[in-house]
């Protein structure tokens, strides 16, 4: 069991005349998962809507949380907005108070690991009429995502966004910020651990994505390991590592990089090539061109009906199980019996053919020592 949000540094805890305890602490919303495994943000425009419905049945049944990406969320995944995480980015798209309202929680999009700095842009050409519904933009339209927020140049712009979503939501959900892995991402951290924000999302340079710039995806930010570490310690050396859960996520490929991310300081993860993988992608790198083979990233309409959301739904359902069940026997091998422990625990890791510099980020010890 994994729970993500602000936890208490104490409890504040009364006996009644009557006997029975009272918790005087007031507790913010936690989002309640059963594995620390998450599907990450893929939106409806850069996906099918076969697929999105397909995770999002995998994410039901595996008790666990998806993202919606930034495309808004369209009516047939309501029977799971309970499983939603809903985004807000840059471009705004779709968001308005009945799709924050449906969210189990609420993610604004700073940064992407796979293209940090810069926006995105869905060509016209694949903005169909449900594409069109659930963005609130005209259909055939480019769809345009900023670099910046146009509402945030500062950690204070950030907190005031944060808390407006808050407020309009009455503060019952919980809101995460993303934000790249890049050489500050620490200090990014540490600030937004001081908004009302409950969870920051840490997304490294391997995460995978059709839209990223070739030079950008190879060349820019850094791995999620060496950031959720110095996040991790940051917070930690402030004395605020519980006012925030972190998320590691790009690029984690197996149960093995899910305890790497959760041992180096993370309390969940986002997984999103691997979940792609299990409905039967191929990863050839061609989501741009809108011709997906496998239903997924395309929206032509001959081409999604290949995607059946029932098998698919099972697919990526059996991949969290069975991770879920390899992260309980490399717990159980550490001789640790909860994620809480294993948390920031580096005193089961260590590094092999890692240089110095790079120990000295992760804080493991070399093996052998
Ligand atoms: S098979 Fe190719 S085009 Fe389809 S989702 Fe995977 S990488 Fe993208």
């Amino acid at each position: 069991m994994t729970h993500l949000g602000k936890k208490p540094a104490r409890l504040d805890l009364r006996r009644r005349e009557s006997g029975d305890v009272e918790l005087r602490t007031r507790l913010t919303p936690n989002l309640r998962l059963d594995t620390p495994i998450m599907i990450g943000h893929m939106s409806y425009g850069a996906i099918s809507l076969n697929a999105q419905v397909a995770m999002a049945r995998a994410a039901k049944e595996a008790g666990t949380f998806m993202g919606t990406g930034e495309g808004g969320l369209h009516s047939a995944l309501y029977p799971y907005q309970d499983r939603m995480i809903v985004q807000v980015a840059s471009g705004r798209f779709g968001v308005n108070i009945d799709y924050l309202e449906r969210g189990a929680a609420i993610e604004i999009k700073i940064g992407q690991g796979a293209k940090p700095g810069i926006g995105g842009h869905l060509p016209g050409e694949k903005v169909c009429e449900g594409i069109s519904c659930t963005r609130m933009i005209p259909e055939g339209s480019d769809a345009i995502s900023p670099a910046p927020h146009h509402d945030i140049y500062s950690i204070e712009d950030l907190a005031q966004l944060v808390r407006g979503l808050k407020e309009a939501t009455e503060w019952k959900k919980p809101v995460f910020v993303k934000i790249a892995a890049v050489h500050n991402a620490a200090a990014i951290a540490a600030g937004v651990a001081r908004s009302p924000a409950d969870a920051v999302v840490i997304d490294g340079f391997r995460g995978g994505t059709g839209a990223a710039p070739k030079v950008f995806r190879d060349h820019v930010g850094i791995p999620v390991e060496a950031a959720v570490a110095s996040v991790d310690q940051k917070l930690r050396d402030q004395g605020i590592r519980n006012d925030i859960s972190v998320i590691a996520s790009g690029g984690i490929r197996g149960s093995a990089d899910v305890a790497k991310a959760i041992a180096l300081g993370a309390d969940a993860v986002y997984i999103g090539t691997a979940a792609l993988v299990a409905m039967g992608c191929r990863v050839c790198g061609n989501c741009y061109r809108g011709l997906c083979p496998w239903g997924i990233a395309t929206q032509r309409p001959d081409l999604v009906a290949r995607l059946n959301p029932d098998e698919a739904s099972g697919h990526v359902a059996n991949l969290i199980h069975a991770w879920t069940l390899e992260l309980s026997e490399l717990l159980g091998a550490a001789g640790i019996n909860s994620i809480e422990s294993m948390r920031g625990n580096r005193d089961r890791l260590r590094g092999y053919m890692l240089d110095e510099g790079l120990l000295k980020v992760l804080d493991v010890r070399t093996v052998g020592a």
